[in-house]
């Protein structure tokens, strides 16, 4: 089986002079896991090679970077599905850890359950060999004027225009067929201390399953929650599947074609309209073949074509 790649950094009103560090972030992680699934590497190492490349980039919100929450501290939530077992691995409201995604990981190999939290997450951490850090280390100095504006602002809308998301994610097949999905972020600009979005919520921020395909999404949680995005467009691409095989075994065969791009469009229409929601989502279907779609003004994004080169929007 060819292997896939696709990733993101989040879906926002990127203004103009953060696009190219955005496209190089994209481009990095995009090196990070394709150099690994080239090789014949398994699919959830590219997706989490894929994902640390992102979190450690501070150009985007999450690991380093991330959005400080309204007492001015740092919360990562993360999730890695793998769409085989279909279990995932999660965790939310870590103020320790650099590489959430890797502690998602482990949650995933070495957890009776599938979701830990705060301070039991950090402990599972570092009972299994992850070294945590001191809070502050993840808090720049940009976020820390950005949060002093917002308090100023009591928090109104206006101040967090402009910079308020830049959530990651991946999705990958491999050649034998493994298909993972992942997303991390530091959730939305001055949330609640507590606050858990989409992102690290099964089916919500992030769902694969092998039949069909796997998802990670961007974008307003609360918005993104209400209609399980990521577990909807997994349902839409096995409704394309089942539906080609009926068209196929019929006598005239003629259903048009259902494509993940379609599907990525459907959901991203499905979220504004019921929803009232502004986000994004990237997908693989089970065959490799990459979607994506917004309604953001921007989505940081980057797939690898049949040709292997790589393909970068922002
Ligand atoms: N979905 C994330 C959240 O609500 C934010 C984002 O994607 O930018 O926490």
């Amino acid at each position: 089986m060819k292997p896939s790649l696709i990733v993101h950094g989040g879906a926002w009103s990127i203004p103009d002079e953060f696009v190219e560090e955005c496209r190089a972030g994209c481009r990095s992680a995009l090196a990070a896991g394709w150099e690994i699934l080239a090789r014949g590497g398994a699919a959830i190492d590219a997706v989490e090679a894929a994902i640390v490349a992102l979190e450690n980039d501070p150009i985007f919100d999450a690991g380093i970077g991330s959005h400080l929450n309204r007492d001015g501290r740092v919360e990562l939530d993360a999730i890695v599905m793998d769409g085989v077992t279909l279990k995932a691995g999660a965790v939310a409201a870590v103020e320790r850890v650099r590489n959430p995604i890797r502690l998602a990981r482990k949650v995933l190999e070495s957890c009776e359950h599938m979701m830990l939290v705060g301070s039991g997450a950090e402990r599972f951490a570092s009972q299994h060999g992850l070294e945590l850090c001191a809070p502050e280390e993840l808090v720049l100095e940009r976020e820390r004027a950005a949060w002093r504006q917002c308090r100023e602002g009591a928090h109104s809308w206006e101040f967090h225009l402009g910079h308020d998301h830049g959530t990651v994610g991946a999705v990958a097949l491999d050649r034998y067929g493994s298909l993972i999905a992942g997303t991390s972020t530091g959730g939305t600009c001055c949330k609640m201390p507590g606050r858990v979005g989409d992102s690290p919520l099964i089916g919500c921020g992030c769902y694969a399953d092998v039949e069909a395909g796997g998802v990670s999404c961007t974008g307003w949680g609360e918005a993104i929650m209400k209609i399980v995005m990521a577990k909807t467009a997994v349902d839409l691409l096995r409704a394309a599947f089942v539906g080609a095989r009926h068209a196929a075994s019929t006598p005239s065969g003629d259903v048009a074609p259902v494509t993940p791009q379609g599907l990525a469009e459907a959901c991203i229409h499905l979220l504004a309209e019921r929803a009232h929601g502004r986000g994004g989502l990237i997908l693989l279907d089970r065959e490799g073949r990459p979607g994506f779609a917004f309604n953001t003004p921007r989505m940081a994004y980057g797939y690898v074509a049949p040709d292997s080169s790589f393909v970068i929007s922002v």
